[in-house]
C-alpha cells in the first residue's frame, strides 16, 4: 500500500516537471528514467521526498543563455550558446560543453541532469553541469573554430571557475576546441587557471589517460559485468557506434583486452569489417583527416564494407557500445540485438538507449549498464585532472589509468550491490539511479534549504 502511495507521488511530480519544462522531450525522458526507480528508496527512506529533494534535484540552480556572434568573413553568424549548472552539493559543476545544431534547452538539461547521477557514482567531490551551442563544427576550418571558441567565452568565463564551475569537452569539442576556450579564458582572466577546464593537452595542464578515458572506462564496466558471470573479453565480438573521442578509445581497450570488434558507424551511415577494425586506420581518418566512415570502407575494400541504410544494430554480435548520441538505438534495434545472441549492452553514449529499448533488455535477460555508470569514467579522469592541476603535479599514463580501472570496478560494485539491496538483482540501471540519488540527497539534506 505504502509503495503505491509513493508511486503516485512520483507521478505526481513526474507530472510537474512536464509543466514546468515545456517542450524539452529529452529532458523529460531523463527525469522519467531515473524517478522509474525511486519508488523502493522513497518507501525505505520517506525523509527525502518530506524534505523536497526531488523537486529540488529537478529544478537547476542556475540556466545561462547567451548570444554567440561570430564575423565569418564580413558575414554575421549568430549561435545560442548554454551552460546549465544543476547541482553542486557535491562539489563544483562539472560537465562538457557540445557543439552540434540539435543542441537546445531540453539537451542541455538532459545531459546537465544525467550528469549530477554520475558524477555522484565516481565517488569524487564533482557536482553536476552541462553546456553547449547549437553549433556546427562539421566543415569548419581552424580558425573559424577558434573564432567560435574564443566569442563563446567570451561570455562562458564569467560563470566558471576551478572552485564554481569546470567545462570539459563532449560531442564536437575535443582537445582542439579545449584549447582554444582556455586560451580565451586566460588571456580574459589573465590568471594561469588550469582547473577551470578539463580536458586539456598534456603540455598545459592535461592529464594522461584523459582523452581515451570514456572509452576505455565502458570496456572496464564490460569486463566487471563479465567477470561477475565468471566470463572475460576474450574472442567476443563487439559492435561500437560512433567513431569519435568515445567509441575510438573503446574500441582500443576492447582490442587490447582480447575482444573483435566488426563495425563502427558515423552519422552518415556504418562500415562491418570482418576482419575486424584497423585502429590505426580509423584514427588516421577520422583524428587527422577528420574524414567520413565511408572513407575506411574505401581504404579497406577486401574486407570492409559501408553502409548507409538501416540499423547497424542488425549486425550480429555478442556485446554492444553504442558511443554515437542519445536515442540512437530504438525497441526494433533491442529485439534485433537479442535475437542474435547479444549478451551485453554498455552505454559510452548518454541515454543512447530509448525506454522501449531498455525495456526488451530487461525482459530478454540482455545485460544493460546505462550511461551515467558505463560512461562516468571520463567525467572520473577529469575530476583526477582538476586533482593533479591543484597539486601542481602530473601522473603517469599507467597510474592514473589503474584509478580509472578502480573507479569503474567500484562503480560497477556499487551499483550491482545496491540493486540487490532494493530488490532488483542485476539492473544496473535501478542500481546506479539509487546509488547516485542517495549520495547526492544526503549531501543536499546536510546543506539545508538551498
Ligand atoms: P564526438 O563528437 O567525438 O563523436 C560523436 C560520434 O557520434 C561521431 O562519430 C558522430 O558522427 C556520431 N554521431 C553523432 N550524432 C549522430 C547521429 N545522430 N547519428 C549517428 N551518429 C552520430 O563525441 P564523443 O565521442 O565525445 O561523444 C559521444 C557520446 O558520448 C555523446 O552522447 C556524449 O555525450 C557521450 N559522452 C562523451 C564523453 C567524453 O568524454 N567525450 C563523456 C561521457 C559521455 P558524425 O561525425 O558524422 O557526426
Amino acid at each position: 500500500m505504502v509503495a503505491i502511495v509513493l508511486d503516485e507521488k512520483i507521478s505526481d511530480l513526474y507530472a510537474q516537471v512536464v509543466a514546468r519544462n515545456p517542450g524539452e522531450a529529452e529532458f523529460h525522458q531523463a527525469v522519467r528514467e531515473v524517478f522509474d526507480s525511486l519508488g523502493p528508496v522513497l518507501a525505505k527512506h520517506p525523509h527525502y521526498a518530506d524534505a523536497g529533494i526531488i523537486k529540488r534535484l529537478t529544478e537547476p540552480e542556475r540556466q545561462i543563455i547567451f548570444r554567440v556572434p561570430v564575423d565569418d568573413q564580413g558575414q554575421v553568424q549568430i549561435n545560442r550558446g548554454f551552460r546549465v549548472e544543476f547541482n553542486s552539493a557535491l562539489g563544483p559543476y562539472k560537465g562538457g560543453l557540445r557543439f552540434h545544431p540539435s543542441v537546445y534547452l531540453g539537451v542541455v538539461k538532459f545531459l546537465g541532469f544525467e550528469q549530477i547521477f554520475k558524477n555522484a557514482l565516481t565517488g569524487l567531490p564533482i557536482g553536476g553541469g552541462k553546456g553547449g551551442a547549437d553549433f556546427d563544427p562539421k566543415g569548419r576550418s581552424d580558425a573559424e573554430i577558434m573564432r567560435f571558441c574564443q566569442s563563446f567565452m567570451t561570455e562562458l568565463y564569467r560563470h566558471i571557475g576551478e572552485y564554481t564551475d569546470v567545462p570539459a569537452g563532449d560531442t564536437g569539442v575535443g582537445g582542439r576546441e579545449i584549447g582554444y576556450l582556455f586560451g580565451q579564458y586566460k588571456r580574459i582572466t589573465n590568471r594561469y587557471e588550469s582547473g577551470v577546464l578539463t580536458g586539456k593537452g598534456l603540455a598545459w595542464g592535461g592529464s594522461q589517460v584523459r582523452t581515451e578515458a570514456t572509452g576505455y572506462g565502458v570496456v572496464f564496466f564490460v569486463r566487471e559485468m563479465l567477470a561477475a558471470a565468471g566470463d572475460d573479453l576474450d574472442g567476443k565480438t563487439v559492435v561500437v557506434s560512433g567513431s569519435g573521442n568515445v567509441a575510438i578509445y573503446a574500441i582500443e581497450k576492447v582490442q587490447q583486452l582480447g575482444g573483435r570488434v566488426i563495425a563502427c558507424s558515423d552519422s552518415g551511415g556504418y562500415v562491418v569489417d570482418d576482419a575486424g577494425i584497423d585502429l590505426e586506420l580509423l584514427k588516421e581518418i577520422k583524428n587527422v583527416r577528420r574524414g567520413r566512415i565511408s572513407d575506411y570502407a574505401d581504404a579497406r575494400r577486401g574486407s570492409a564494407r559501408h553502409v548507409d541504410t538501416g540499423s547497424m544494430w542488425s549486425v550480429p554480435t555478442d556485446i554492444a557500445i553504442p558511443c554515437a548520441t542519445q536515442n540512437e538505438l530504438n525497441g526494433v534495434d533491442a529485439t534485433q540485438l537479442a535475437k542474435n545472441g547479444c549478451r551485453i549492452v554498455a552505454e559510452g553514449a548518454n541515454m543512447p538507449s530509448t525506454p522501449e529499448a531498455v525495456r526488451i533488455f530487461a525482459d530478454a535477460g540482455v545485460g544493460f549498464a546505462p550511461g551515467k555508470a558505463a560512461n562516468a569514467g571520463g567525467v572520473a579522469t577529469s575530476a583526477l585532472e582538476m586533482q593533479q592541476n591543484a597539486s601542481r603535479d602530473s601522473w603517469t599514463f599507467a597510474h592514473t589509468e589503474d584509478r580509472l580501472s578502480e573507479i569503474m570496478t567500484a562503480i560497477h560494485d556499487h551499483c550491482l550491490h545496491t540493486a540487490d539491496e532494493y530488490g532488483a538483482p542485476g539492473n544496473y540501471a535501478t542500481g546506479a539511479n539509487i546509488a547516485a540519488f542517495t549520495r547526492v540527497a544526503d549531501a543536499m539534506l546536510a546543506l539545508g534549504l538551498i
